[in-house]
């Protein structure tokens, strides 16, 4: 997972990045609400430790920000000196998914960041996905592409939601096939065929291939507006 930390205690902050480094995760790290929340509008990340006192703006309204204005819905993990139920509640109200009071066990942090993430992915894969003249719904497996059903196998069905979850962005040939086969395969083979047959299966009903090969990273899905 790649997980933001939002903490201005230094040595919190480094105790957490170096343990969530050592289980596989990367992080980022950001000192002041500020900076905490710039990061967390322009990169992508899986979960978010959001401590509640911050220079400059606060965890509460950091969250409100990220929840109401930008419209990111990260899971936040808040971290708290305090351990009140009013804390809490504030907490949830402004957005935030879980809440740890300090000091916290790193291995707890870590387990409430995949419970949480497990979540999120849950909700998302049920939601409809709509990309301009692209859609693709969960709930019946169909995909239409310019007003035409398209027609594609499960795991180039998982290729193009994952795609479709930000367009535009590079998904490296890792990220696709832990999506379609919940490992990295062996050759690239595998992955390519499947490519083949998503991007064929488009071009036919949109008229064009809206898949970009992104030399020596990955692929993208970008749309004719
Ligand atoms: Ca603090």
């Amino acid at each position: 997972m790649h997980i933001l930390i939002i903490e201005d205690d230094l040595a919190i902050a480094a105790n957490l990045y170096d343990f969530l480094e050592s289980r596989g995760h990367s992080a980022d790290a950001a000192a002041d609400g500020e900076a905490g929340f710039h990061l967390a509008v322009t990169l992508r990340f899986d979960g978010i430790l959001l401590d509640i006192g911050l220079p400059g703006m606060g965890g509460m309204a950091l969250c409100r920000k990220l929840r109401h204005e930008s419209q990111i819905d990260t899971p936040v993990l808040m971290l708290t000196a305090r351990d009140t139920l009013e804390d809490k509640l504030a907490g949830f109200e402004h957005g935030a998914d879980d809440y740890l009071v300090k000091p916290f066990a790193l291995k707890e942090v870590e387990a409430r960041l995949v419970a949480l993430h497990k979540r999120h992915r849950g909700k998302v894969a049920c939601r409809l996905l709509e990309v301009d003249n692209l859609t693709y719904d969960p709930k019946t497996f169909s995909i239409r592409f310019a007003e035409q059903n398209v027609k594609l196998p499960p795991k180039c069905i998982r290729l193009l939601a994952l795609m479709m979850s930000e367009p535009g962005r590079v998904f490296s040939r890792n990220e696709l096939e832990a999506e379609a086969w919940e490992c990295v395969q062996e050759t690239s083979d595998t992955l390519r065929s499947h490519m083949h047959v998503l991007r064929r299966a488009l071009t036919k009903a949109g008229g064009y291939d809206p898949i970009e090969t992104i030399h020596g990273l990955g692929y993208s899905l970008t749309l004719r507006a």
